[in-house]
């Protein structure tokens, strides 16, 4: 059994029920059950201008390889990204991404863990602070705490 930590987003549309539809399918999906969940955020979007993200980080228990499990996120964003009020397929209405799975580190074509911008995002490490503060980054081998803490100030969240 291995520890993995996903980080969720959306964007689009009704950003809390998806995010809701996507823990709930996370934890019934074969293989994986879902141990905890961390606050909501709402996280000014960073690059060109979009609508605000509501952003959350749960924690699994999962007996899938990394691969196994990435597979698992990619069809349930393809099932969630298409609500049946929606016409149209958007690519942000769901947004999964294995954050940490135990202390391995991989770097394959399609699948970097720890995921390589996890510790320049507060809206990733916030709720993951949550969760696991005491968590050690297996390559950059700070805590989540540290790399929290090391920051720069201007990025600001809300409690979604
Ligand atoms: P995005 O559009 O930002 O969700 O990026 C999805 C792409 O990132 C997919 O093609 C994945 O193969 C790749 N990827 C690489 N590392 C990870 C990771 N740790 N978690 C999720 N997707 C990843």
């Amino acid at each position: 059994m291995s520890r993995v930590f996903v980080g969720i987003g959306s964007n689009e549309g009704d950003r809390l029920e998806h995010l809701s539809r996507a823990i709930q399918a996370l934890g019934s999906t074969p293989g994986i059950s879902v141990t905890q969940m961390a606050t909501i955020y709402d996280t000014e979007p960073l690059g060109p201008p979009q609508p605000e993200y509501l952003n959350t980080v749960v924690e699994l228990d999962t007996t899938r390889s990394p691969q196994q499990l990435l597979d698992a996120l990619q069809l349930l964003e393809r099932q969630l990204g298409r609500l049946p009020s929606a016409q149209r397929w958007g690519p942000r209405v769901i947004d999964l991404d294995i954050l940490l799975y135990d202390d391995r580190i991989l770097n394959e074509p399609t699948l970097v863990i720890p995921h390589p911008r996890l510790h320049e995002r507060r809206f990733v490490l916030e709720p993951l602070a949550q969760l696991a503060p005491t968590l050690v980054h297996p390559v950059l081998r700070k805590t989540v705490e540290e790399l929290l803490a090391n920051l720069p100030v201007e990025q600001s969240l809300g409690s979604g």
